[in-house]
């Protein structure tokens, strides 16, 4: 599944899946499992115990689990997940699709912020993308004229943190240095150097960025 959110995004294989799935707008797959599983342990304990085996086997499980104390099952395995997510009880089904959301959100957020922390090439993203946006970026959902594709593809790019300048590179050690290569300033290949400083494209900044503002 990351493939296919890497090509729909135009990005490369070694960009981090949570830049991908923030981009996107969705959840690990980690997360949807453990939201699923939220809603199929709340489904069995909406049911009555004399009139559903399922109900009974579940309990079952529960009890033998607690009296082994180190033994694991599927029902050990969903109540650490309920205590983990904090769920308030058997819930009716309006209200557990609402948990559930609200734990995907919770889930999105942290996944992201861990992110920033642990990755250095996602330190830049955390400056310019909203931590709390749910759904996709505002300039994926305009339509792209064929002829702007690769634009906003090198844009998502720069967005992740994960594209062919040398800041990003020399990271995962495909040049031996971060220096810019198109000037004599030896400053790091950033993208803030690239758009906005480096000498080599004054002529390029003075056509373009006018237009832009
Ligand atoms: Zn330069």
């Amino acid at each position: 599944m990351n493939v296919i959110y890497r090509r729909l995004l135009g990005v490369e294989a070694k960009t981090a899946s949570v830049a991908v799935w923030h981009e996107l707008g969705v959840a690990s797959v980690a997360t949807r499992i453990d939201a699923a599983a939220l809603k199929f342990r709340n489904n069995i304990l909406s049911l009555d115990p004399r009139d559903f085996l399922v109900r009974r086997v579940y309990d079952g499980l529960m009890n033998e689990s607690k009296g082994r104390g180190s033994s694991r099952n599927g029902a050990l395995f969903l109540e650490d997940l309920a205590l983990e997510a904090n769920w308030p009880g058997p819930l009716k089904k309006p209200a557990a699709k609402k948990f559930v959301n609200e734990f995907v959100a919770s889930r999105r957020v942290s996944e992201l912020t861990d992110g920033f922390k642990r990755m250095t090439t996602l330190r830049n993203m955390s400056d310019w993308v909203e931590k709390e946006r749910f759904g996709l970026p505002e300039y994926l959902l305009r339509t792209c004229p064929s002829s702007l594709r690769e634009g906003r593809r090198l844009k998502t790019k720069f967005r992740l943190g994960c594209h062919d300048l040398r800041s990003s590179s020399s990271r995962m050690h495909l040049v031996r240095n971060a220096q810019c290569p198109c000037c004599k300033s030896r400053e790091s290949e950033t993208i803030q150097h690239t758009l906005f400083e480096c000498s080599a494209f004054t002529k390029e900044r003075s056509t373009f960025l006018p237009q832009g503002l």
